[in-house]
């Protein structure tokens, strides 16, 4: 039996919503001009103007740096009395470097207030949202962003940057926890495939870029949609990557699919704009990443930047069709039937409708293998081609479950209460 656990598309299809309430949407502000108005300009919007001027110059030379490759420059507005950060930069910088960005820079979003980080570091301390916008070659097809918070600090009239995570804990999932804020990278490349591995785990970097290589011939072999984009899989020694958070799990999955946005949730618009995808892997499954696990994961990022507002049984289903496809090619019909056959007899009994997003990666039900069923059952009825046609319709527009049943029954005739009760009397042909 081949088990395949992913912790989903992300937040893109089932968290989003909500992680787009719970936080604050930028106020666009912009500080008072010194000589605009009538009144003669204050001290303090002088003050704040200087500033402003003085931590955009920081994070240009941030972003140049890393540009440039001059460690130097990038340490040149690190408190140089700390020792711990300094060293944090040092890695984070050489990570920077080693994945090769085609663009980078960080633009200040609005200011935030943390007492406590007003106590570690005194009372000029301005803490802000940072916006640290790139594009990876050949990984990212559009420039997506990713959020930080920079502590600033004025010591003798110099602004220097005091700490990069009092904000941590406010801002987005996944917010300074992608791969490059973590240990030391090492960077693998295939054709369309780069791989981050913790430094020294090279082994394991190459055998990823071969079996990732292999699944995206599968998913191009048996998921219709002309993608042609490529994947970055992260396989570190580390739980919180992105916004995977495989320790807090009830049900452990192998890995995950997390979405990449070229606009993010709350900016300027509460779910976001999503570019792309990176698979993230669990470190306790790193040893067994291999095709099957991994042309289920690239079927979700070659689906990502469709909208991601497709039902989870669709999303999952796909992901599973696929590398169940890739399965039988291996191994002929036998097994596929066996499963589908258990599916039908041990997992389908145990539910009275088809799986709901709501509680989706919660259940122990078997709802992976309802998916799969209920996408083999729509191919065999209405072809690969129109399913796949469907997909995209609900990825685009299956914003709501009154848009999802019009799409989903003018395209199949089924709504997702026949679809289930056909799905009761599906007899796979054999
Ligand atoms: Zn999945």
């Amino acid at each position: 039996m081949v088990a395949l656990v992913c912790g989903g598309v992300g937040y893109a299809v089932h968290d989003r919503e909500q992680d787009a309430r719970a936080r604050p949407v930028a106020t666009a502000t912009p500080p008072k001009h010194p000589n605009q108005g009538t009144s003669p300009p204050t001290k303090t919007a002088a003050a704040i103007a200087a500033r402003r001027v003085a931590v955009d110059t920081i994070l240009l030379r941030r972003s140049r740096a890393v540009r440039i490759g001059n460690e130097r420059l990038f340490l040149q507005d690190i408190d140089p009395a700390n020792t711990k950060l300094r060293q944090q930069q040092k890695v984070l910088f050489a990570n920077l470097v080693e994945i090769g960005f085609g663009q980078i820079d960080y633009n200040q979003a609005e200011e935030r207030f943390d007492a406590a980080a007003v106590r570690a570091h005194g009372s000029t301390t301005y803490l802000v949202r940072v916006l640290m916008r790139y594009q990876i070659p050949n990984v990212d097809v559009l420039p997506v962003y990713t959020e930080l918070g920079y502590s600033f600090v004025n010591r003798g009239g110099r602004w220097i940057i005091a700490a990069d995570n009092d904000l941590d804990k406010d801002l987005g999932p996944g917010a300074h926890q992608e791969p490059w804020d973590l240990g030391r990278l090492e960077v693998h490349r295939g054709p369309r495939v780069m791989v981050l591995v913790d430094k020294g785990d090279t082994a394991r970097g190459r055998a990823i870029v071969t079996e990732a290589s292999e699944a995206l011939t599968e998913v191009a072999a048996y998921w219709p949609r002309k993608w042609r984009g490529s994947v970055l899989i992260a396989a570190l020694d580390d739980n919180d990557v992105r916004d995977a958070r495989f320790a807090d799990e009830d049900i452990e999955s192998a890995a995950s699919a997390g979405s990449t946005f070229s606009s993010l949730p709350g900016e300027d618009s509460a779910d976001g704009t999503v570019a792309g995808a990176y698979i993230v892997v669990n470190p306790k499954e790193r040893d067994r990443v291999d095709e099957i696990l991994l042309s289920h994961e690239i079927t979700h990022v070659a689906t990502a930047d469709l909208g991601g507002y497709e039902p989870l049984w669709l999303a999952e289903g796909a992901a599973e069709y696929v590398s169940w496809r890739g399965i039988e090619a291996i191994s002929g019909p036998g097994e596929v039937s066996k499963w589908e056959q258990e599916v039908i007899d041990d997992a389908l009994p145990t539910l009275n409708a088809l799986p709901t997003d709501a509680g989706f990666y919660q259940t122990n039900t078997d709802v992976y293998g309802v998916s799969w069923l209920a996408v083999r059952f729509l191919v065999s009825r209405i072809g690969l081609q129109p399913v796949e046609d469907l997909y995209e319709d609900l990825a685009r527009s299956g914003t709501d479950q009154s848009a999802r049943d019009r799409i989903l029954l003018t395209r199949t005739g089924f709504t997702e209460a026949s679809l289930w009760l056909a799905l009761k009397d599906y007899h796979p042909p054999r």
